[in-house]
């Protein structure tokens, strides 16, 4: 789409990013969030996952990969150009939402700068940036039992906690499958979960992402949540800050 159109149609327009550690909650709340609020979430693993699943064009599968699977953060030319595309492109659909949710996008204090620079050209405004705080033992508990089915990658789940767990699991050569709820499918370990590409994400998040938590924060656009209690209360605390910004009550 051309550039002065996506600028039309982004005008005035709430962007909410979210920032979380990998395994933050950030999925299931704007998931949550979403659909109660009419505000399509632009997810930026989802659009690198897409583009590798969908294999077009085999460079930026192959680069995209490298990283992703060390646990190591896609260079900013490639975040960017996808970003745009791929945001515009959202935007288009949805032209009469009040805003966007950003899942993982800005990562850092490069991208930060990128996207202020696009909210100019749109005329959008960066609402409010949501951060989830959960420490780094509790992220890492969570990771060994994420599990993600295999037919929707929105349906998540963690075999570790009792209230996230699914409900159907088998026992196969002493190996526990678990199946997804809402349509059977089996569930699956995302390449990026492993526990030794968890420990690195969860470096590079410190290095990258606790700099760009501060620099928020000096903007007064930031408002930290305790992601480590109940997911129903994470909600709460996060439509306390972002109702009134909509002027709207949620949907559901
Ligand atoms: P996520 O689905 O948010 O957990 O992201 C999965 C992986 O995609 C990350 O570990 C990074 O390798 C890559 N990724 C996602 N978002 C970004 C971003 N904004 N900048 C660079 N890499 C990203």
């Amino acid at each position: 789409m051309s550039t002065s159109s996506s600028a039309n149609l982004l005008t005035g327009k709430l962007l909410f990013p979210f920032i979380a550690p990998p395994n933050g909650g950030k999925g299931t709340q704007t998931q949550i969030l979403s659909q109660r609020y009419n505000l399509p979430t632009f997810d930026m693993g989802a659009s690198f996952r897409a583009i590798m699943k969908e294999g077009k064009d085999p460079v930026l599968k192959a680069e995209l990969e490298s990283y992703m699977n060390n646990g190591k953060l896609v260079p900013i030319e490639t975040v960017v150009k996808v970003f745009k595309t791929n945001f515009e492109d959202l935007a288009s659909q949805h032209p009469t939402s009040r805003g966007f949710i950003l899942d993982g996008f800005p990562r850092n204090k490069e991208q930060a700068d990128a996207l202020s620079q696009l909210c100019t050209e749109w005329q959008a405004k960066l609402a409010k940036v949501i951060y989830l705080h959960v420490g780094m033992d509790v992220v890492k508990q969570r990771a060994t039992g994420r599990r993600f089915c295999s037919k929707n990658a929105r349906h998540v789940y963690n075999v570790n906690d009792t209230k996230l767990a699914p409900k159907v699991k088998k026992l196969e050569q002493n190996r526990e499958i678990w199946f997804c709820d809402i349509d059977g499918a089996e569930l699956i370990i995302r390449p990026d979960d492993e526990s030794e590409t968890v420990e690195k994400r969860l470096q590079e998040y410190k290095k990258e992402t606790d700099p760009l938590i501060e620099y928020f924060k000096g903007t007064q656009q930031l408002v930290e949540i305790n992601g480590e209690q109940d997911p129903s209360l994470v909600t709460q605390a996060i439509e306390a800050e972002i109702q009134p910004l909509l002027g709207l009550s949620p949907t559901s």
